[in-house]
């Protein structure tokens, strides 16, 4: 599903972000992205939501080259991934119905469609009770939900979290990682960037390591087993 292979990023500036990076995550799969600040995870994200390009190496997202992908079909290759920022990016201007249903406004979906699935992505994150809120009146944990219900509201195969329980105390941020879990469990893969490894202990599921922008050892890598 997400299949790195010799990837390098080098920012201009001749910064190296990552340095022949390779992991393979298959349809299906939960696994978290821990490092450091600095240590990659944001550009290895980008690297997949096409933010950013590759210096060097493949990233295949469902068996497509990124590199064959030109600038004109990228909105097309990002309907199948669904990213959550740190500071969910919630537009102040707008109700939470408005904030959730962008990503279908800008795919031209018909507005009858897009009230069902916005309907269905605030239900999902029990935040039906807040549609007509703009982001202000909500708390936290509730505008990372805002974030979360945008992500998924197209239903995408693939699921990108860079830092989702950054501001968020321990308990708000457990909420926010078993909504992972249920739409994991629902067949959605989920990449999480955090450097919470607190958090990354309590759930048992793969976790990848980046130091200085190199992968380490991953005890799941294909042929390691
Ligand atoms: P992380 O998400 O793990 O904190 P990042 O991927 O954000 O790491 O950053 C990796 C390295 O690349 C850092 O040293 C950072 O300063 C650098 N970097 C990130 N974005 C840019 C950019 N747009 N231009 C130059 N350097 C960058
Ligand atoms: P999955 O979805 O099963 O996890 P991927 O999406 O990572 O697998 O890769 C699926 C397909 O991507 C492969 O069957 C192949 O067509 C293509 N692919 C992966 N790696 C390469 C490669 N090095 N060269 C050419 N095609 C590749």
């Amino acid at each position: 599903m997400i299949n790195f292979q010799q990837v390098s990023k080098t920012y201009p500036g001749g910064h190296r972000a990552l340095e022949k990076v390779n992991f393979h995550i298959k349809p299906g799969e939960l696994a978290f992205l821990t490092g450091h600040s600095g240590a990659g995870k944001s550009t290895l994200l980008k690297l997949i939501s096409l933010m950013e390009r590759p210096s060097a190496g493949n990233v295949f997202i469902n068996g497509v080259d990124l590199n064959k992908v030109n600038s004109r079909q990228i909105p097309y290759a990002r309907r199948d991934i669904g990213i959550i920022f740190q500071n969910h990016r919630l537009l102040e201007r707008y109700t939470v119905f408005d904030n959730v249903a962008l990503p279908l406004i800008i795919e031209g979906t018909h507005h009858k469609q897009i009230a069902k699935r916005v309907h269905g992505a605030l239900d999902k994150v029990g935040l039906i009770d807040k549609i007509k809120c703009h982001p202000s009146m909500l708390s936290g944990g509730e505008q990372q939900r805002v974030g979360i219900a945008r992500a998924i509201v197209n239903s995408p195969p693939i699921l990108l979290a860079d830092e989702p329980t950054g501001n968020l105390d321990p308990e708000l941020s457990m909420e926010i990682l078993k909504l992972f879990e249920d739409f994991n469990k629902h067949g959605t893969t989920v990449l999480i960037a955090t450097h919470d490894l607190g958090l990354v202990a309590r759930m048992k599921y793969r976790s990848l390591t980046l130091k200085d922008g190199r992968m380490l050892e991953d005890p799941l890598a294909e042929g390691a087993l």
